[in-house]
C-alpha cells in the first residue's frame, strides 16, 4: 500500500502507447479527473491512481513498489528480466522483435547469424535468445537508430522492434526470424498474479477484470439479424458464437431475430453467407466491454 491508500497504476507519459493506454483507460471507465500529462492523475470513480512516466521505466517502477501495477512492452519487461508478472495482453503496440541483415548478405534464417555483430537496443533478451540456441553472436548495444548500424559498418545485422517492416525495407534490410512476439501488458509483482493479500482489498484483481474485459469485448462484435425459422439450423452453423445465439420470436410468425457474439476477425467470413442463409436486417454492434 503507499501513502495515499490508492492503487498507483504507471503508464507511458510519452511515446505510441501512450494513446491507445489512455483509451483503454477511458473505456474501462476510468476517466482521469485531472491532466494525464501530471506526474499523478486521480482517477473518477475509483480509489485509483496513474502515474505518467517513461514507457522504458514502468518495469523499475513496479519491481521497486512505486507503482502497483504497470502498462509496458512485453519486448520491455523480458529485457528488463525482472521478477514481473504479465498479468493481461492489451492488444495493442503489437510488434516483433526482428532480426535483419541488408539485403545481400547471405544470412537466410537465425542459425546462419552464426559469428555476426548484431546491434539491438535489447542486448539481454539478444543476448539469452542466441545463448540458449548455443549460437555465438557478438552483441553491438544501441539505444536507437539501430538499422543504420550495417550502413555504418557498426554491425554485420540488426535485432529490432518491427511492426509493417517499412523501417528494414526503407535501410536496405531483410528480416530473417522472430525473437519475440511482442505487445502492450499490465505487469505487477508475482504476488498480485496469485491475488495472495491485496492490500487494496480486491481493487486489484477488479482492475485486471475490468480492463480485461475491454480488451476482450475489442475482439468481439455483436450481431443481430431477422431470418425465417426454417433457416436457423443453417445460421447457427455459420455462427462461432460464445454460447448458442439467443433466439427471439417476431411478430411475424416463423420468424425470428437471432443474436450472437462473434469475434471481430470473423465478421468478414460471416456476413455474407449469413445473408445467403436467409438472415436479413443484419447489424454488426461494438461489444464494449465482455466478462465470460
Ligand atoms: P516508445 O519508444 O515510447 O514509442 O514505445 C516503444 C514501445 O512500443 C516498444 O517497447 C514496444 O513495446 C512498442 N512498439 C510497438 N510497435 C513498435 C514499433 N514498430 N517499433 C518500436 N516499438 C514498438
Amino acid at each position: 500500500m503507499n501513502r495515499t491508500g490508492r492503487l498507483r497504476l504507471a503508464v507511458p507519459n510519452k511515446g505510441r502507447l501512450l494513446e491507445p493506454t489512455m483509451r483503454l483507460l477511458d473505456d474501462a471507465g476510468l476517466a482521469l479527473e485531472t491532466s494525464p500529462r501530471l506526474l499523478v492523475a486521480r482517477a473518477a470513480g475509483a480509489p485509483i491512481e496513474v502515474l505518467a512516466v517513461r514507457t522504458e521505466d514502468i518495469v523499475e517502477l513496479v519491481a521497486d513498489g512505486a507503482a502497483d501495477l504497470g502498462v509496458t512492452g512485453l519486448d520491455l519487461l523480458t529485457e528488463a528480466g525482472a521478477e514481473l508478472v504479465p498479468l493481461l495482453e492489451l492488444g495493442f503496440g503489437r510488434c516483433r522483435l526482428t532480426a535483419a541483415v541488408p539485403e545481400d548478405a547471405p544470412a537466410r534464417e537465425l542459425e546462419d547469424l552464426a559469428g555476426c555483430r548484431l546491434a539491438t537496443s535489447h542486448p539481454e533478451t539478444v543476448r539469452r535468445f542466441f545463448a540458449e540456441r548455443d549460437i555465438a553472436v557478438e552483441i553491438v548495444p544501441m539505444t536507437g537508430s539501430v538499422e543504420v548500424a550495417p550502413r555504418l559498418a557498426l554491425a554485420d545485422g540488426i535485432v529490432d522492434l518491427v511492426a509493417t517492416g517499412s523501417t528494414l525495407t526503407a535501410n536496405g534490410l531483410r528480416a530473417v526470424g522472430t525473437l519475440l512476439e511482442s505487445q502492450a501488458v499490465l505487469v505487477g509483482r508475482p504476488a498480485v498474479a496469485t491475488g495472495a493479500g491485496d492490500p487494496y482489498e480486491g481493487l486489484t484483481a477488479d482492475l485486471i477484470t475490468m480492463l480485461g474485459a475491454v480488451v476482450a469485448g475489442r475482439r468481439r462484435k455483436y450481431l443481430l439479424m431477422n431470418a425465417p425459422r426454417t433457416a436457423l439450423t443453417a445460421i447457427e452453423g455459420i455462427l462461432p458464437g460464445l454460447d448458442s445465439p439467443s433466439v427471439i420470436p417476431l411478430a411475424h410468425p416463423g420468424h425470428v431475430a437471432v443474436h450472437a457474439v462473434v469475434g471481430a476477425d470473423d465478421v468478414w467470413g460471416v456476413l455474407p453467407r449469413l445473408r445467403e442463409a436467409g438472415a436479413t436486417g443484419i447489424l454488426v454492434m461494438p461489444v464494449e466491454k465482455l466478462l465470460a
